[in-house]
């Protein structure tokens, strides 16, 4: 069925003129931003809500990544090469040049966002069977670079200094300095 389009009706139209009626705008969608639920929050509090792509991630002013106006730490969550836990990724807490090409990388790894404060993570080993673990991560150095945590330095710092501080981050002295909720 055709739409008739009264604009084109000569009389319709000097119909309305005389009435002075105005011309309703075109609707526009409305950019509403996505709120999490209770139960998402829990989630993001704990083991973390698993993403297929990082577009949702934000990066905010001071370098550190958000998920819905929640400051989170992210990483990859499904691994699915041989399972060698001393070549397991960082998580990330800062826009790094890791981050970029993750985000970059659209639906190359499945990736979570979290909220929780310990280094124990879930992740998956997808083989034949999924198989879902803790697996303890230590802090990426290019974050601790970009966010320069306890004056933590790629180029000029020893390497001694430098796994001091590595090994000494703790999430919850970063959410302490970061908040979570933004
Ligand atoms: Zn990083």
């Amino acid at each position: 069925m055709k739409l008739l389009d009264f604009l084109d009706d000569p009389t319709l139209t000097e119909l309305r003129l005389r009435m002075g009626a105005r011309l309703v705008p075109k609707f526009t969608r409305l950019e509403i931003p996505e709120l999490l639920s209770a139960i998402e929050l829990s989630v993001l509090a704990e083991e973390g809500i698993a993403l297929s792509d990082l577009d949702l991630v934000k990066v905010e002013n001071d370098d550190t990544l958000s998920f819905k106006g929640y400051r989170v730490a992210i990483y990859i969550r499904d691994h699915g090469l041989v399972r060698d836990e001393q070549t397991l990724p960082a998580f990330h807490v800062a826009f790094c040049p890791t981050v970029a090409a993750m985000k970059d990388n659209k639906r190359l790894y499945r990736y979570a966002v979290t909220q929780q404060e310990d280094d124990h993570f879930v992740m998956n080993w997808i083989g034949d069977h999924t198989t879902q673990f803790s697996q303890r991560l230590t802090v990426c150095q290019r974050c601790l670079s970009i966010l320069k945590w306890d004056g933590f330095d790629l180029i000029h710092m020893s390497k001694e200094e430098q796994f001091s501080i590595l090994f000494s981050f703790a999430l919850n002295a970063y959410y302490e300095r970061y908040p979570k909720k933004l």
